[in-house]
Formats: C-alpha cells, sequence, structure tokens
C-alpha cells in the first residue's frame, strides 16, 4: 500500500485534520496491512467500522468532507470489512483465531500502548514467572513447525540449544525472506513487530539466551525502521536490557542487514553473515542449536514462528492445538500472487487445500482465464496441474502427495504461460542465486538453464527431458546445502507434469 500512496494520503488527511483545527477530535493513525485488497490504500474509520478503498488524493478530499465533516457515507468508495479480511472467512475460524495477524491492521506498529492494550507482553510477564523446561515443554505440546519451510519442531530445536552448555547462547530471527513471491513476514514485522520481539525474549529465557539478532533483508527499508523504534520502545518499557520485568532476566536485540542473497536465508550462511563473513552454508551437523553463531549454541527461527509464540503461550497448547492437522497444528500465512484476482496474504488454518486458497480467499483466477498451474511453496517449491488442487497444505503434503508447503507462496499462471519458461525462470533464478561453492549445483544450474533455453527457442532435442533429470537429480543427491538440495523439486515437478508440452516444444522442431 505504501507503492499506492499510502504515506502520502495518510500525510495529506493529516493535513486536512489540522488545516480544520480538528486534530483534538479526530486522530489519523497508521496500521500495517488490513489483509487481501491490492486495488488501492483500505482506510478505516472508526469507531463507525466503516472501509475506503482510496484511489487518489480526491478520494481522501471526499472521506474527510463528507465522512468526517459530514457524517455521509461514500457507496462508491467503501468496501465491507469480509472483503478485506481475506483471513477471517474460513470454516470454524473466525476472527479471534487470526493467530498469527492477530494484530496486523489493527494497531498502530509504531505505538507499543496499542500493543500493550492488547495483551502485548502479557505472554513474557507469564513466562517469565515459569521454568524455562515449563515454557519448552508448552512449545513441544503445541506441536508448533518452523514457518520458514522446513518444519522442523520448534519446542524440539529449543529443546537442544537449552541442553547444549554454554557461557553463551543466542536466539535469532531469520527475516531475510528471500523467496520471490513471499511477503508476508514483511507485513507480519510492519504490522505488528512486537509480537516478533516479544516471542524472540521468551525463546531467549527458555534456551537460556541473553542476546538475539533479527537479520533481516536490506532492502525492507519499512520493516527495518518500524522494527528500529519497536526495540526502542521496548527497552524503554523494559521488556528489553537488564533485569526484564524486574526477575533478572535479561535480553538484548540487535538488527543485522542482509545484501539479498537467496541463500543467506539458509541458517548456517545467516549465521556466516552475522559473523561478518560471506553468505555461505557451513557444512553440517554439527546443526546450530549446538553449534550456531560465533561457535555457540543458537535458536534460528522465522518471524512467523516466534510470533506465535506468545499466542501460544498465553493461551496454551491445547488452545493452538484446536487449529489446522494433527501433525501441522495452527495457522499458516500465505502469499497469493500471480493470475489471482486478490493478490496478498491470507492467514487460514493448516490444511487448506489449494483450490480454497486460489478460488476462495483470492477470488479465482485474473480475467475470467482457465488455471493452468500453480507453483506451491515458493521458488524451490512444486508446479502442480488443476488435478492437484484438493490436496490439504500442510508440511506432509509434500512427502504424502509431492505438494510442498515451503514458505506458503501460491504462484498461480493462467492459461496463457508456457511451463518451459516458467521453469527458465525458475533455473535461472537458481543459477543466479547459487554461491558457487560446490559443483551440482553452480554447474547443474547452468546446464539446466542452457537447455532450457534451447527447448524454449524451439531447438530442444530428444535426450532434453532426459538430461534435465539427471541435472535436477544429481544436484538434489550431492549439493552442498538445501539451496542445491531443492534443486529437483521444481525442475522435475514441471518436467513430469506438464511433460506434454516439453515434447510439444522439442517436437515442434522436427
Ligand atoms: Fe552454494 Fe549451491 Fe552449493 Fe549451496 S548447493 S553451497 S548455494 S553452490
Amino acid at each position: 500500500s505504501v507503492l499506492m500512496g499510502a504515506r502520502h494520503f495518510l500525510n495529506y488527511l493529516r493535513d486536512l485534520v489540522r488545516d480544520h483545527n480538528l486534530s483534538d477530535f479526530v486522530d489519523v493513525l497508521e496500521t500495517g496491512s488490513m489483509g487481501v485488497y491490492p486495488e488501492g490504500v483500505i482506510v478505516s474509520i472508526l469507531p463507525d467500522d466503516v472501509y475506503y478503498v482510496v484511489k487518489s488524493e480526491n478520494d481522501v478530499k471526499r472521506i474527510f468532507e463528507e465522512h468526517i465533516l459530514k457524517g455521509r457515507r461514500i457507496p462508491d468508495l467503501e468496501i465491507s470489512r469480509d472483503q478485506i479480511k481475506g483471513t477471517v472467512e474460513v470454516e470454524r475460524v473466525s476472527e479471534e483465531t487470526r493467530i498469527v495477524l492477530k494484530n496486523v491492521g489493527e494497531i498502530d506498529p509504531t505505538r507499543i500502548e496499542e500493543y500493550i492494550a492488547r495483551d502485548g507482553y502479557f505472554a513474557l510477564a507469564k513466562a517469565l514467572q515459569m521454568k524455562p523446561e515449563e515454557i519448552i515443554e508448552e512449545i513441544k505440546r503445541s506441536g508448533l513447525r518452523g514457518r520458514g519451510g522446513a518444519g522442523f519442531p520448534t519446542g524440539l530445536k529449543w529443546e537442544f540449544t537449552y541442553k547444549a552448555s554454554s557461557d553463551q547462547k543466542y536466539v535469532l530471527c531469520n527475516a531475510d525472506e528471500g523467496e520471490p513471491g513471499t511477503f508476508k513476514d514483511r507485513l507480519i514485522m510492519e504490522g505488528d513487530p512486537h509480537s516478533l520481539i516479544e516471542g524472540m525474549i521468551i525463546a531467549g529465557y527458555a534456551v537460556g539466551a541473553r542476546k538475539g539478532y533479527i537479520y533481516i533483508r536490506g532492502e525492507y527499508y519499512s520493516s527495518i525502521e518500524i522494527l528500529k523504534r519497536a526495540i526502542e520502545q521496548a527497552y524503554e518499557y523494559g521488556f528489553l536490557g537488564e533485569n526484564i520485568l524486574g526477575t533478572g532476566f535479561s535480553f538484548d536485540l540487535k538488527i543485522r542487514l542482509g545484501a539479498g542473497a537467496y541463500v543467506a536465508g539458509e541458517e548456517t550462511a545467516l549465521i556466516e553473515s552475522i559473523e561478518g563473513k560471506p553468505a555461505r552454508p557451513r557444512l553440517k551437523p554439527p546443526y546450530p542449536p549446538t553449534f550456531g553463531l560465533f561457535g555457540k549454541p543458537t535458536v534460528v527461527n522465522n518471524v512467523e514462528t516466534f510470533v506465535n509464540v506468545p499466542r501460544i503461550i498465553l493461551n496454551g497448547a491445547d488452545w493452538f492445538r484446536k487449529f489446522g492437522t494433527e501433525s501441522s497444528p495452527g495457522t499458516k500465512v500465505f502469499s497469493l500472487v500471480g493470475n489471482v484476482v486478490r493478490k496478498g496474504i491470507v492467514e487460514v488454518p493448516m490444511g487448506v487445500t489449494v483450490r480454497d486458497l486460489i478460488f476462495k480467499f483470492g477470488g479465482g483466477v485474473e480475467k475470467g482465464k482457465r488455471l493452468k498451474l500453480v507453483q506451491t511453496g515458493g521458488s524451490a517449491g512444486t508446479f502442480i496441474g488443476p488435478d492437484k488442487l484438493d490436496v490439504p497444505l500442510d508440511f506432509d503434503s509434500y512427502a504424502k502427495y509431492g505438494v510442498s508447503l515451503g514458505s506458503g507462496v501460491i504462484l498461480v499462471a493462467d492459461e496463457s504461460h508456457c511451463a518451459v519458461d516458467l521453469a527458465l525462470t525458475v533455473m535461472r533464478f537458481f543459477e543466479h542465486e547459487s554461491c558457487g561453492k560446490c559443483t551440482p549445483c553452480r554447474e547443474g544450474t547452468r546446464i539446466a538453464v542452457e537447455i532450457l533455453e534451447r527447448i524454449s527457442r524451439g531447438e530442444g532435442r530428444k535426450e532434453d527431458l532426459d538430461l534435465l533429470r539427471k541435472v535436477a537429480e544429481n544436484a538434489g543427491e550431492t549439493s552442498f546445502c538445501g539451496l542445491g538440495q531443492s534443486i529437483p523439486v521444481p525442475l522435475l515437478s514441471i518436467v513430469n507434469n506438464f511433460e506434454d508440452e516439453f515434447r510439444a516444444h522439442i517436437e515442434s522442431k522436427e
């Protein structure tokens, strides 16, 4: 919404209020994203509970002159709350079950008071009365799994770090969010930064760490600005620093900026980067819970994972397990992108189908076109055709049905797209992002791009599909880190699910 002029509209409305000497009566506040609505900037008028979509300065002026001054609603600008809150319209889920996005779009993220007024830092106060083992046990019982993509049980990771003896331990937040099409962590940080901070402090207390870092994409200017302010406020209010809430526990939190490398999202590459080295993955084991930042035991979790923590501590593991599936409890925040009508983020319980994400929350395929394929989970995710739309997405859907959950991207492509060109785009991305450390990934991506380019040009050879499969399998089996190891997921899924189209390109030459 910033790109659509949100800041400008905000300042313009503030000017109008000030110029009319209404500052004592009308507050103009900024919030994070209110949900899925790409056509304009959402303005909510309280206490009337009326929502408008603003596309121009003139729309702002009309809202001020008609609604604020005269109390008259403006039907042609108005939209219903349900239209923008894609997050609440799902079976058995009501407003209060927005777990991760509970505060996003509801509070001014620059005011800690608004966060506190919605039970903010209550979970920290409760956690500090508990023993670290009890917190870890509660997180384990909740079944929370890492939302960065791998789905590793969070409580177990914390337990490993807790049990590792050391004079110093760390908590790191992976806010690098380099997956193309993913922007949910950004909207969470910009709409509710204190939930992330609170989750990290609780993690620090649970594992015995006194220091934390948020490793964030350097291009996320607004998120960085909002997080910096939130951290300062948390220090002012005594939630960070020495002797937190008089309990004797101390925790410091700092921000470190990434430089845009995709591989820096791999936890050990991220650790190297914070240490001041090039973001290259380490050989594992040892894993970060025993040998992490500066060789010390370290918890690394994604933004969305940490934000779930205060909710679980406050409401309990049993409450959390009411949502989602048996093996993947809770909700997931998805990014809907591509040829879908309503692009944006949506929070729904784990186990939602791809069909519901696209047609129920995303409003279907743009311009009434036919759905051709969907890539689920990000660049390293699977390409599926319409036959797999009813697969329930959770951390086990890849093992069960060959459909990735990954970081929660749902990229929709309509009938006008070519499967070969999509495969080429993804492999060019992998080639660009390969750090070059190991041959199967560095050379494998280069060869895959070469093959796909010639198929795309209509110069493909009969053996090309087998070659692509070999390159993918080799990279998957022998690459050093997750980036190279994940190459077969997108490449094999698109070649296997859309083989006819690849063959048609190759045979068109003959
Ligand atoms: Fe670098 Fe790719 Fe090897 Fe990972 S798999 S270490 S990104 S070359």
